[in-house]
């Protein structure tokens, strides 16, 4: 069984508190563990997790506001310093290419480790991953910012008591996955008949930004959603303005796209009460509610498991 979870790093906006340090996530997703938006003391905060630097295999950043980005120093260093043996990839707004390159040399090391750079150019983006696909899509924020989401295709759960009514073992379950049918003792058995469908998953990283289409592309049915609450309600105007989402709003995106567990996280430090976020997001969404807290760890949650019909 494969790991699917969420390390929560850091869950502050723009200022770090006592409480909370800046922003940084990762994703165990099978062989992919992406960390995201690493903002300062991402190596200390990886320390006191469950995550090395060396698991990393991808880093993903939004934009290059500090509280997003300022971790990529140390984290970058980190991986030399550990010698990781196999290449990393990094993802971040093509517009933004002259900050990282400072980030990445931001000061003397020895460069032992291979960062594959692959710079988000448009609107729609994707990677293809063993585990699925990464998309980014752009969101409204000033500067270029782009959110993610990790979808994994559609499949099929093969059902081992009809496969044996129609005796079929070993290598022939493979040919009948990959061709679709198989003809047995004179009868063409098809998958469908032996199997239910399986629906991929899907991760969602939705940071700063206000309102926008990229923002519910991107929650579309997402089995985890984490995303940006800056604000409450109350501040929905200055939200607005500086580009960013308010607990209610982000709330409201996770019922209308179906998200099945909603993290909330990037907490402005005017809100010293973790508790009214939860309590502004209840009014408008009943499903899985997680408010961040640092060092947290979210599983997504298990498969929906279609029935044999
Ligand atoms: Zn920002």
């Amino acid at each position: 069984m494969s790991m699917r979870e969420l390390v929560v790093l850091g869950t502050a906006s723009q200022a770090p508190t006592r409480a909370r340090n800046h922003n940084g996530y990762v994703l165990r997703w099978d062989d992919e563990v992406i960390l995201f938006d690493p903002g300062e003391g991402t190596q200390r905060q990886l320390l006191h997790s469950t995550v090395t630097a060396t698991d990393l295999t991808r880093i993903c950043v939004t934009h290059f506001h500090g509280d997003h980005c300022l971790g990529l120093p140390g984290t970058i260093q980190r991986l030399s310093l550990d010698r990781v043996p196999h290449p990393v990839a990094v993802h971040f707004p093509a517009g933004g290419a002259e900050y990282f390159a400072r980030l990445r040399h931001a000061s003397s090391f020895y460069e032992t480790a291979e960062l594959t750079v692959e710079p988000i150019t448009a609107d729609g983006q994707r990677i293809t991953l063993r585990c699925g696909t990464l998309e980014a899509r752009r969101l409204r924020h000033p500067i270029e910012t782009y959110g993610y989401r990790l979808v994994e295709p559609d499949g099929c759960r093969m059902l081992p008591e009809k496969l044996s009514a129609y005796n079929i073992a070993g290598p022939a379950v493979g040919e009948l996955l990959r061709v679709g049918h198989l003809d047995v003792a004179g009868r063409r058995v098809t998958r469908d008949e032996v199997s239910v469908p399986r629906p991929g998953q899907r991760f969602a990283f939705v940071m700063d930004t206000g309102l926008c289409d990229g923002v519910y592309a991107l929650a579309e049915h997402a089995d985890l959603l984490v995303i940006e609450s800056t604000f409450l309600e109350s501040e929905t105007a200055l939200a607005a303005e500086v580009g960013h989402l308010t607990a209610a709003q982000a709330a409201r995106v996770a019922a209308e796209c179906g998200v099945r567990r909603l993290v909330l996280t990037h907490f402005s430090q005017r809100y010293p009460e973790p508790a009214r976020f939860a309590d502004e997001a209840r009014r408008y969404f009943d499903g899985d509610l997680v408010i961040a807290e640092d060092l947290t760890i979210v599983p997504v949650p298990p498969r929906q498991v279609a029935s044999a019909g």
